[in-house]
């Protein structure tokens, strides 16, 4: 029998992920947009390169590769009615008391700090950009996006609060004047 594959380089995994986000109709930049104008509210360093860098790394990551592809298939296959039992309506009709998908969405939002999940939050409630447009066309009859609005949004949130720990530490370094290490590198 032969061995299968289930390890995956940081390259792999984020090429995976892109085509999978772009399969089901989301791109990197759509993410990083969400990003770009949370955190354009609270800091005027915030630069567009900066949020795609930082969607692109979470992008990389493997607990974030396994997510996205779980996410992401969860959604296509309720959409071929390929679950048995109520839960493929569940997930189909997307129940607003399902909350596994959110579930999802909390743990991959907090990857550099809690207050990534305050971001997902508002993102969640006030159904930003693309997360607007996912959450929308999902009410289609047989468009599934209940997992993946959520892993979108929570991306993005990740992301706004990856920015914020950058520019912080950017911060910090110029008052104390100290080089960086690239060991602490975000
Ligand atoms: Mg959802």
């Amino acid at each position: 029998m032969s061995k299968k594959k289930i390890i995956y380089t940081r390259q792999e995994m984020f090429e995976f992920n892109r085509a999978i986000l772009m399969k089901r109709g989301v791109t990197i930049e759509e993410i990083a947009t969400i990003c770009y104008q949370q955190q354009s509210k609270y800091n005027d360093n915030v630069t567009m390169g900066l949020c795609i860098e930082s969607v692109e790394k979470i992008l990389s990551l493997r607990d974030i590769f396994h997510h996205v592809q779980l996410a992401c298939e969860i959604d296509r296959l309720a959409e071929a009615h390929a679950f048995e039992g109520p839960i493929q309506d569940i997930i189909l009709e997307d129940l607003g008391l399902f909350g596994i998908d959110e579930t999802m969405g909390l743990d991959v939002s907090g990857l550099y700090g809690t207050i990534g999940q305050t971001n997902f939050g508002d993102i969640d409630v006030n159904k930003r950009g693309i997360v607007k447009t996912l959450n929308d066309l999902g009410k289609e009859d047989d468009k599934c996006h209940t997992f993946l609005d959520d892993i979108v949004g929570a991306i993005a949130a990740a992301a706004s609060t990856r920015v914020a720990q950058v520019l912080n530490e950017d911060l910090a370094h110029e008052v104390e004047g100290i080089e960086r290490f690239s060991i602490f590198d975000l």
